[in-house]
């Protein structure tokens, strides 16, 4: 089977990601001593490409995870055996949860099809994959600082868009990895988050000084400015519902006319057709937070 393409952008001379796969951007970091990867990639025949291409840079040490959900977790399985795998522990406690709203696995398996059928070949089954489960061997709670060749990885805790969300900020290359705390030019998945907190969780990102790039969890680099951008996001869904809410609006109601289809860009690369389950869900579990007894007073 020939190498899969990874489309992969040089952001500074050691740091590669790819904005133009489905699934998230994965990434990785050459140091003087191996190589550090930020999320995997979730089709397969990728996973196994980024592997190769990342070892010819040096052995991997670490392979960091931004969050639980299976478009960056999914490929680890390709990666089983290069270096210790870190992840929050709120995000390890729900690897691949098989009780989550959209199943993990299923929607793993749903872009093979389209998006990687020789893919196929390379996919365990269900029982064996989880049989198996590649999650964190170094697990941790608050925030955590790797020290790798010359570079420093530190791992900051901003929950919000998950539980266990990780950005990753490498300040030798003046980069930081946001995971999903951003999402550039494309639509913004809300269901299983706690808008207060990602609020939050980019101010701490904004704060951060000497970076230059930003690597989001979907959508091309940007700078930290773009932080502002989503902010204003999540501030207009929070608001749009909110104001639903004051109208007495039924969460059906809600969900029917509250969108932002055209406002907030397209859904990222290979997922066109998740576009209603994205405004359903974001109107929806926005109303069911901002209807719950004691928001107003609690956060
Ligand atoms: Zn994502």
């Amino acid at each position: 089977m020939p190498a899969a393409t990874l489309d992969l952008e040089r952001v500074t001379p050691n740091v590669f990601t790819t904005t133009k796969l489905r699934g998230c951007n994965p990434s990785f970091v050459v140091t003087s001593d191996g190589v550090v990867v930020i999320d995997t990639p979730q089709l397969p025949t990728r996973a196994v490409a980024m592997r190769q291409e990342a070892e010819t840079h040096g052995p991997i040490r670490y392979l960091i995870n931004t969050e639980n959900h299976v478009d960056h977790i999914f490929g680890n399985h390709w990666f089983r055996g290069a270096g210790e795998v870190v992840n929050h522990r709120a995000l390890w406690e729900i690897f691949m949860d098989p009780g989550a709203a959209l199943d993990p696995f299923a929607y793993a398996v749903e872009a093979i099809p389209t998006d990687d059928p020789d893919g196929a070949a390379l996919l365990p089954d269900r029982d064996d994959y989880y049989a198996d489960l590649p999650r964190g061997t170094v697990v941790f709670t608050g925030d955590l600082t790797l020290r790798v060749g010359d570079h420093t990885f530190h791992c900051l805790w901003t929950p919000g868009h998950t539980p266990g969300q990780l950005a990753v900020h490498v300040p030798e290359e003046g980069v930081v990895f946001t995971g999903d705390t951003i999402f550039s030019g494309c639509q913004t998945w809300l269901m299983t988050s706690n808008v207060d907190q990602w609020l939050e969780a980019l101010e701490r990102i904004r704060a951060l000084e000497d970076v230059d790039h930003l690597v989001p969890g979907h959508g091309p680099v940007v700078t930290l400015d773009y932080v502002q951008t989503q902010r204003a996001v999540l501030l207009a869904w929070k608001a749009a519902v909110a104001d639903a809410v004051a109208k007495g609006w039924t969460r059906e109601e809600t969900i029917a006319r509250v969108r932002f289809d055209d406002a907030f860009g397209p859904v990222d690369v290979g997922q066109a057709y998740m576009m209603d389950h994205i405004q359903n869900n974001n109107a929806g579990s926005l109303w069911d937070k901002l209807t719950a007894t004691g928001y107003a007073k609690g956060r």
